[in-house]
């Protein structure tokens, strides 16, 4: 038996969890406007992940500025974070990217990008949640002086 890691929810739950926007693109396959994503032109360090379930998708170093106005990409953080299929919508063939944790729509991968894969995983910014690495680090350096300063004020009286 294989073990079933899959997210499943129905668009109901989905439609409680995700904003409108966010909804028509993941779970819809709708596009957003291209140079109106909040991830278009972002070169903050981080990790993006899937906007529905968390899992971790594409690393910002993997991030190139391609022109084409949606968040582009040349290579998934893991093989198995993302699935591929086929898109006959809109009167092109086109491969989709989803999500591999909870089938989300992602965008499309195109053959047209950068070394060393030689792909552009072109997504929608609504499709993704940026974690900064610097404020994860930022926050873990408060944590260490936040204890620092109780050890100290235990000290006393
Ligand atoms: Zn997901």
């Amino acid at each position: 038996m294989t073990k079933v890691t899959k997210v499943k929810k129905s668009d109901e739950n989905w439609r409680e969890e995700l904003s409108p926007e966010a909804f028509e693109v993941t779970r819809r396959a709708a596009t957003e406007a291209p140079f109106s994503g909040r991830y278009c032109d972002t070169k903050t360090d981080g990790v993006y992940r899937c906007v529905c379930c968390g899992e971790a998708l594409f690393d910002s170093q993997t991030k190139y500025d391609s022109g084409s106005g949606w968040p582009s990409f040349h290579t998934p953080i893991d093989v198995h974070a993302v699935e591929t299929r086929e898109d006959r919508s809109q009167f092109m063939v086109r491969t989709e990217v989803m999500c591999a944790n909870c089938e989300a729509h992602l965008g499309h991968v195109f053959p047209d990008g950068p070394e060393p894969s030689g792909l552009r995983f072109c997504l929608n910014s609504l499709a993704l949640d940026l974690s900064e690495r610097e404020s994860e680090e930022k926050t873990q350096a408060k944590q260490d002086q936040s204890a620092s300063d109780e050890a100290e004020s235990s000290g006393g009286g």
